[in-house]
C-alpha cells in the first residue's frame, strides 16, 4: 500500500494534484475493512490514508476520506457496518489523500471538522515543496465548516471522541484522534507505521513536532490500545514506540553531522538509518530520500 502511495506521489510530481490522480486506476482498489471495537473501525485502500470510522445510533463519524474517486467504495464499505448517514468527516490534515473526498461528502450532507489551518490551506492553491507537487484551491463544499484551534470533543455514539491539536508535526494543521471507551486512537500522518515519514516542511511541519506528537499519544496510550497510523498497517503502542525512536536517533545522527558542516552526499553516504532499513526503508520514502528529507528538515 504504502508502495501505492510513493507511486501516487511520484506520477503527482512537479504537476497538478486533480489531473494526476484522475489518471490513477481506482476502479480496482477494494476498502478494507477491520474492525477495532463495537462501532469503531479502520478502512484503507487505493494507496491514502487511513481511515478512521464511528457508526452507531448517532450516526457515523469519518476520519478522513482518501481520493474523490473512491467516495462510492468508501460509503459501500459503510453501508455494511451501518444504515445511518455520514454525519461527520473529521480531517487530521490537509493533504490531498486524506481529504480528497471531502467535496463529495460534503455534497451529501456531512459536516466536515478540522482544525483552523486545515481550512486555510484548503482553501488556496498550494505548494508541497519537497514532493514538487502543486495542489487547487478546493471548493467552498469541501471545505471545513466547523473549525477549531487547539482541542474538540464529540459526543457521539455513546463515547468520547476527543481530537487534539499536534502543532508543526506533520503540517501545521495535524489532529490526533482519541475514541476513549473503544481506546483506539488514529494519529493522522504524524505517524508512519513500518515506513519512513514524510515530514511536509512547506506546510509548516518539523521534526520535534511529530516527535512531540509521538510523545503525546505515547502518554495517553494504554499496552493494549489501537493505533490507527496515517499510513500503514494497524499499530500498537509499542510500533510508535520503535518509530520515536527511530526518527528520534536518526535525526539526532543527522543533526550532528549537519553541525559537523557535512554536505547531503556525505550525510547520506554515512548511512544514518541503516540498522532501521530492513523494517522501515520499504515504504513511502527509500533510505536516501528520509535523509534528504531530514536533512531539508534540520538544516533550517
Ligand atoms: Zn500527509
Amino acid at each position: 500500500m504504502t508502495r501505492d502511495f510513493f507511486r501516487t506521489f511520484a506520477a503527482c510530481a512537479a504537476v497538478l494534484a486533480g489531473p494526476a490522480l484522475a489518471q490513477q486506476d481506482f476502479s480496482k482498489v477494494e476498502i478494507q475493512t477491520e474492525k477495532l471495537a463495537d462501532g469503531v473501525y479502520m478502512m484503507s485502500g487505493g494507496g491514502g490514508g487511513n481511515l478512521g470510522v464511528s457508526a452507531g445510533e448517532d450516526g457515523v463519524l469519518v476520519i478522513d476520506d482518501l481520493f474523490a474517486p473512491l467516495t462510492p467504495k468508501i460509503q459501500a464499505a459503510i453501508a455494511k457496518v451501518s444504515a445511518k448517514p455520514v454525519r461527520f468527516v473529521l480531517n487530521t490534515h490537509w493533504h490531498f489523500d486524506h481529504t480528497g473526498g471531502n467535496e463529495n461528502f460534503g455534497k451529501a450532507g456531512a459536516v466536515i471538522v478540522a482544525q483552523e489551518n486545515v481550512r486555510k490551506r484548503l482553501s488556496k492553491d498550494g505548494f508541497i515543496a519537497f514532493l514538487g507537487m502543486k495542489t487547487k484551491a478546493e471548493p467552498a463544499v469541501a471545505l471545513p465548516v466547523v473549525t477549531f484551534t487547539r482541542d474538540l470533543g464529540l459526543q457521539l455514539n455513546g463515547e468520547e471522541i476527543r481530537a487534539f491539536y499536534a502543532p508543526r508535526a506533520h503540517t501545521d494543521g495535524d489532529t490526533v484522534v482519541q475514541f476513549v471507551k473503544s481506546d483506539v486512537i488514529h494519529a493522522g500522518d504524524t505517524f508512519f507505521n513500518k515506513s519512513y515519514p514524510f515530514i511536509d516542511t512547506s506546510s509548516g511541519g518539523s521534526v520535534a513536532g511529530v516527535l512531540a506528537a509521538a510523545n503525546r499519544i505515547l502518554n495517553i496510550a494504554g499496552d493494549k490500545t489501537k493505533i490507527i497510523p496515517g499510513h500503514g498497517p494497524l499499530a500498537t503502542k509499542a510500533d510508535l514506540r520503535a518509530y520515536r525512536d527511530m526518527l528520534a536517533t536518526v535525526s539526532s545522527r543527522v543533526t550532528a553531522q549537519i553541525k559537523q558542516g557535512k554536505k547531503l552526499e556525505e550525510v547520506v553516504a554515512s548511512k544514518p538509518t541503516a540498522e532501521y532499513d530492513e523494517v522501515w526503508g520499504k515504504g513511502f520514502f527509500p533510505p536516501e530520500k528520509f535523509v534528504a528529507m531530514l536533512y531539508d528538515n534540520l538544516k533550517k
